[in-house]
């Protein structure tokens, strides 16, 4: 029986919830969330730290291991046809989700994936996956660039046309960062998303102006993050 590791909520349910999409090319688009557990990068600003950080969470009271079909099965319950699975970082899971995601996608879903763009996608998600919004880290995320830049993955996400690249900017002097990444993985301008970094309201109300100018200055889009203006840093949401 193949399973997921999927985050739970504090109730102990699997975080698998209907919101609205918080940030990114499907703002404000309402949506199931999946969120799965573990991650390959150690980012210090992590806003979901209880899906990898083993030394301040417990693994048996944020993790469950999920039959494939039982998450589906969750995922259809919402009737909606739209699913973002999240993480932590979900293509360390690719193999268990990839029949998932070819299931929902013949029952008309669209599905996005976000990833930190360290794995590359198998054949099977390729074909699955309506949308991906890869998020490469910057030096800001505190974590080595030869953990957070894997070349072979970064070109195999920039040669999808699905693929959208959001860099999260902390400080105007990052964007030099993000101008690198996407001059040498050839990324065209209309797919780069530019977003503020920060899990409080006051902060993203203050960088969201000049992130949002550095955007008209390149011709990035430009993303809020929603969900932490209209809810605060709530899990769930
Ligand atoms: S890649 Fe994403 S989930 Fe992983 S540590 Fe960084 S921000 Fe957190």
């Amino acid at each position: 029986m193949t399973t997921l590791r999927v985050s739970r909520q504090p109730s102990g349910e699997p975080e698998i919830f209907h919101s609205l999409q918080g940030e990114g090319a499907s703002i404000g688009v309402p949506t199931v969330f999946l969120r799965l557990a573990q991650c390959n990068l150690t980012c210090s600003w992590c806003d979901t730290k209880y899906t990898w950080d083993w030394k301040n969470f417990s693994f048996d009271d944020e993790v469950t291991a999920l039959p494939v079909e039982d998450v589906e099965k969750r995922i259809l319950s919402f009737d909606r046809r739209h699913l973002v699975i999240t993480g932590g970082e979900p293509m360390m899971q690719q193999r268990a989700l990839a029949p998932l995601v070819s299931s929902l996608c013949d029952r008309g879903f669209y599905c996005e994936v976000e990833t930190n763009g360290t794995l590359a996608p198998s054949p099977e998600m390729v074909r699955g996956v309506s949308q991906w919004n890869v998020s490469p880290k910057l030096s800001n995320s505190g974590v080595d660039i030869a953990r957070r830049e894997v070349p072979g993955a970064l070109r195999a996400y920039s040669s999808l046309e699905n693929a959208y690249f959001k860099f999260v900017i902390a400080e105007p002097q990052d964007v030099d960062e993000a101008l690198d990444i996407v001059g040498r993985y050839a990324v065209a301008p209309d797919r780069v998303i530019l977003m503020p970094e920060g899990t409080e309201r006051r902060v993203i109300e203050e960088r969201g102006p000049w992130v949002a100018g550095l955007c008209a200055e390149h011709g990035f889009r430009f993303s809020t993050r929603m969900h932490i203006l209209l809810w605060g840093d709530k899990r769930g949401r």
